[in-house]
């Protein structure tokens, strides 16, 4: 096992590595750009590094000040958190060149599930259902066009490097192709270096359905259930439930065995979201997140599992600490994700916190780097906290969720919260009955920006 780690990251996810560092008894290194100076991460890490000024690409995302930081301090292995360097196949190859391990799976892994067409080929050859589409990338205009005939419209274009929400374009009609088309080529280009696209059938009611999976790199691999975070703004999740309210235990053992057959077969390490579309009872693929998830903790809720700790465990070369056999599902858990935002609008409110109270209590969990007199910076993203809550059922979980919103004080900014306590009072919230269009016409109804 490791005698000391460093954590690529910030905010509430580095509190959450080190925390699980702690209990394992490993040593933890933080880093951080002079915006974080007195940032939560760096007061509760063993140690700290400075490694550059605000702006991401000369922190957080500079692979030789990480590097350097590894070495300085004598860490053996990094933690990426998710998001900055944590799907980044190039650091993570610099990472293993250097001797140091990489906690999360393989560049080759990271690599072909990045690209989102080459991701889809490997799945429907693992056996993973996928939306109907384009065979690969489509070139031309005209391509595009024969394409939206064939299979209909309305259709979605997907840049193949795209990622949090940029380079989708929906086509509703034969009409809209050409600018949908066009649009998605230029952000793929202009966000993430690379104009191809390829094109799926767009499904016009599905939920959005993820499968856990764990591999330990040797063949061995399961599936902790589903979440289901079909309640999105913008293609960005802001509420997070598991076991998913509307799949079976039939469906979830199907769909799950799939998931975790197919990673074992590519013996896949570490922590892996397999995201699916679901509509009318069918699965469809729509990309692997090869890294801890935002919104693991409602697995961990329902599962009684440390998922940070098995990610060290398999990095370190040990077994994984459960089997398939030994995960059951116990009760119904809930994330919802705290921005520090201005509704109606979602604009961005950083700034000094006044006053900080947690809630807490019979199943409440806060991640969050907070404290009384924090200043958040405004280089980073909106994420303040996640607020997760356990109940017996659905309901309970419900009824604990409004409870403990009520209890949080986050005074001298705006944050997400009112959101929240507003979507409390919706049935449809309380019936589960909602797809990834619901918030998105709710807010327009109901907060008109
Ligand atoms: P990203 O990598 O940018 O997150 P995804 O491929 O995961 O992109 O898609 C993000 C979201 O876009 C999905 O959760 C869903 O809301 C919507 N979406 C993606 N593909 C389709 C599709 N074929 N039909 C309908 N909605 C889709």
């Amino acid at each position: 096992m490791f005698d000391k780690i460093l954590i690529a990251n910030r905010g509430e996810i580095a509190l959450r590595v080190i925390r699980a560092a702690r209990e394992m008894g490993i040593a933890t290194v933080a880093v951080h750009s002079t915006a974080d100076s007195d940032a939560m991460h760096v007061r509760m890490a063993d140690e700290s590094v400075c490694i550059g000024p605000p702006p991401s690409p000369q922190s957080y995302l500079s692979v030789p000040a990480i590097i350097s930081a590894c070495e300085i301090t004598g860490a053996q292995a990094i933690h990426p958190g998710y998001g900055f360097l944590s799907e980044n196949a190039e650091f993570v190859q610099i990472v293993e060149d250097h001797g140091i391990t990489f906690i999360g799976p393989t560049a080759e892994h990271i690599r072909v599930m990045g690209d989102k067409i080459t991701a889809k080929d490997t799945m429907k050859q693992l056996g993973v259902p996928c939306v109907p589409g384009s065979d690969g990338g489509v070139p031309t205009l005209e391509d595009a066009k024969r394409i939206g005939e064939e299979f209909g419209y309305p259709v979605i274009i997907k840049a193949t490097a795209g990622g949090g929400g940029r380079g989708m374009k929906v086509a509703q009609n034969a009409d809209e192709m050409e600018s949908a088309f066009m649009t998605a080529r230029a952000e793929g280009k202009a966000a993430f270096g690379n104009d191809e696209v390829y094109i799926e059938k767009y499904l016009t009611t599905p939920r959005h359905i993820e499968i856990q999976v764990f591999g330990d790199g040797k063949g061995k691999a399961v599936h902790l259930g589903e979440r289901d975070c079909s309640l999105q703004r913008r293609h960005q999740k802001v509420f997070e439930e598991a076991p998913g309210p509307c799949i079976t235990p039939e469906e979830r053992a199907k769909i799950g065995k799939i998931c975790a057959d197919a990673v074992a077969k590519i013996n896949y390490i570490g922590a892996g979201t397999i995201e699916f579309l679901y509509e009318n009872g069918e699965f469809y693929f729509i990309e692997m997140n090869t890294r801890l998830q935002v919104e693991h903790p409602v697995t961990e809720g329902i599962f009684g599992v440390d998922l940070v700790r098995e990610q060290i465990r398999v990095a370190a070369g040990e077994d994984m600490s459960f089997g398939q056999d030994d995960l059951e599902i116990n009760g119904h858990a809930i994330e919802v994700r705290i921005n520090a935002e201005k509704l109606p609008n979602f604009s961005p409110c950083p700034g000094k916190i006044t006053a900080y109270h947690a809630p807490g209590g019979l199943g409440v969990r806060m991640d969050s780097a907070l404290y009384d007199g924090y200043s958040i910076p405004p280089y980073y993203d909106s994420l303040i906290a996640k607020l997760i809550v356990q109940g017996r059922d659905r309901a309970e979980a419900l009824a604990r969720l409004e409870r403990a919103l009520g209890e949080l004080i986050v005074d001298g900014i705006d944050t997400t919260v009112p959101l929240f306590h507003a979507l409390l009072q919706e049935p449809d919230i309380h019936s589960g009955d909602y797809n990834i269009h619901w918030l998105e016409h709710w807010l327009a109804a109901n907060m008109a920006e």
